[in-house]
């Protein structure tokens, strides 16, 4: 009887698991000798049907939820995969270090509260709340989310020495960052709208 109920629920839930119920039915129906064991199988495969489709749904769920931070390693994506899954401005941006033309991208002047994502790997890197006007037609912020946000030298104009900010997850270029910004922090972080992604605020 055992061996024919364990082998009818799907694979999820461990053995140990319906043998302790098994075992908790026997335990707390001593009188069990007495029901028809067909009764019995019936209602320990529905107990066991009913609780593996439960877990299986979390396992759904926790693999979904998980998938997009967890699974992959957004550093040892090739230049060929990332093509795949950004557009030829987004790519020339954060992957090859590109700078779209002042005022001309999609965030410089935007005012909506929200969250400003990483476009390659989603990462949440500025708040709304920390954006505002450089006038340099930029999306400009004076703060970063957490240390989502990394810098670095960039010497790649030889006289004018910058600080290059990168995603911390997936390294793509955002932009530079300045020391001329306003208070609190006095930081200027100056981005191009097509490393960003808005998620308003619901
Ligand atoms: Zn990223």
């Amino acid at each position: 009887m055992a061996s024919q109920s364990l082998s009818l629920p799907p694979t999820h839930i461990p053995y140990n698991r319906i043998i302790g119920k098994l075992d908790s039915k026997f335990l707390l129906w001593p009188s069990c000798a007495h029901i028809k064991p067909r009764r019995i199988s019936t209602s320990i495969r529905a107990m066991g049907s009913s609780a593996s489709s439960h877990s299986q749904s979390q396992y759904a769920d926790s693999v979904e939820s998980e998938a997009g931070a967890d699974t992959i390693d957004y550093k040892s994506l090739t230049d060929e995969e990332w093509k795949k899954r950004l557009t030829n401005e987004q790519f020339y941006i954060t992957r090859q270090k590109g700078t779209e033309r002042a005022f001309t991208g999609e965030y410089w002047n935007t005012k909506t509260p929200g969250i400003y994502h990483c476009i390659c790997c989603d990462t949440p890197l500025f708040e709304s709340s920390t954006k505002f006007n450089s006038g340099t037609g930029w999306p400009s912020y004076y703060q970063t989310i957490g240390k989502n946000v990394k810098s670095k030298l960039d010497l790649s104009i030889i006289f004018m020495p910058r600080q290059e900010v990168l995603c911390a997850v997936c390294d793509a270029h955002l932009g530079h960052v300045f020391d001329d910004g306003p208070p609190p922090t006095g930081k200027r972080f100056c981005i191009n709208s097509a490393a960003l992604k808005l998620k308003p605020k619901q």
